[in-house]
């Protein structure tokens, strides 16, 4: 059981990836993808005529303001756009694929932030109409079903909240927590990256292996974008999946390379 979660940032080829990924389906492995929308909700966003606008936390974490009209646009770039950008590229390759999103059977289900601090101009005010939150509960029933049938799930944000409505979700930690429900034994968060970067963004500075003792220290090293994905790792390797691989998904058969121990091994 392979949880493979694909990122959105430039030079990302979903091609290579859905190649390999129906090559593993094909030989009898048990595979779920697992994708975000960040960079898609940025650019439809903007042929929207909305700037995407990003809030800073005090403790200095950035994140995606998701108001209600940021939220339906972020709906639309996941599940129209990205989701079945993978799904049409895996159906033509001959994989039984199934979009799904975090709502459906309520197989995300998270909790949304009521209140969100955010700093600016050095004020902090509260904002209480953001629909982000986080994914703390997998049901995975609908993934095995489909699985068991012959189909490949392929999950898109958002997250259901407790109250019912649709959040926007981390979907390297959901996939985490995906890996986990499912009892995987492998979670490859692939990007454009060759891995966790000791001096990003030399490629020379890869983190070959982060073993269960060392994890601090691998979080400490992570900036940005790659601190959620060194997060997610954590979660897995705490919760019982053996093996959770950063690696980079430009290269041809990026899945087979992660399997094969290529980017940061954490185990
Ligand atoms: P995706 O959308 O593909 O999931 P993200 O953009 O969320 O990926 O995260 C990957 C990005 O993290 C890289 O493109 C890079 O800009 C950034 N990054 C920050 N610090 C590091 C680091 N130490 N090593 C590697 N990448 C890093």
């Amino acid at each position: 059981m392979i949880v493979v979660k694909i990122g959105g940032a430039a030079g990302i080829s979903h091609d290579a990836l859905c190649d390999d990924a129906a090559a593993h389906i094909a030989c009898g492995e048990r595979l779920v993808i697992v994708h975000g929308g960040s960079d898609a909700t940025t650019s439809l966003a903007r042929q929207l005529g909305r700037e995407p606008q990003f809030i800073t936390s005090p403790s200095g974490h950035t994140s995606r303001r998701t108001d209600p009209r940021t939220l339906e646009i972020y709906q639309m770039a996941c599940r129209g756009v990205v989701n079945q950008s993978l799904v049409l590229a895996l159906v033509r390759r001959g994989v039984r694929a199934v979009g799904i999103s975090g709502v459906d059977a309520s197989l995300w289900r998270g909790t949304r932030k009521s209140a969100i601090r955010a700093v600016e101009d050095g004020r902090t005010r509260i904002i209480r109409d953001d629909f982000s939150g986080t994914v703390d509960r997998v049901d995975p029933s609908l993934l095995n079903t489909l699985m068991d049938a012959g189909y490949t799930p392929v999950i898109s944000p958002p997250g259901l909240s407790e109250a019912g409505e649709p959040i926007n979700v981390d979907a390297d930690r959901a996939a985490a927590r995906t890996a986990v429900a499912l009892g995987a034994d492998n979670l490859l968060l692939l990007s454009n990256v060759p891995g966790l970067l000791r001096a990003y963004p030399d490629a020379s500075s890869l983190v070959a292996a982060v073993s269960i003792e060392r994890l601090d220290e691998a979080e400490s090293l992570a900036n940005g974008r790659m601190k959620n994905k060194v997060l997610a790792a954590r979660e897995a390797l705490l919760s019982g999946v053996r093996r959770v691989v950063i690696g980079d998904a430009r290269a041809e058969s990026p899945i087979s390379r992660a399997l094969d121990g290529a980017g940061t091994v954490f185990a």
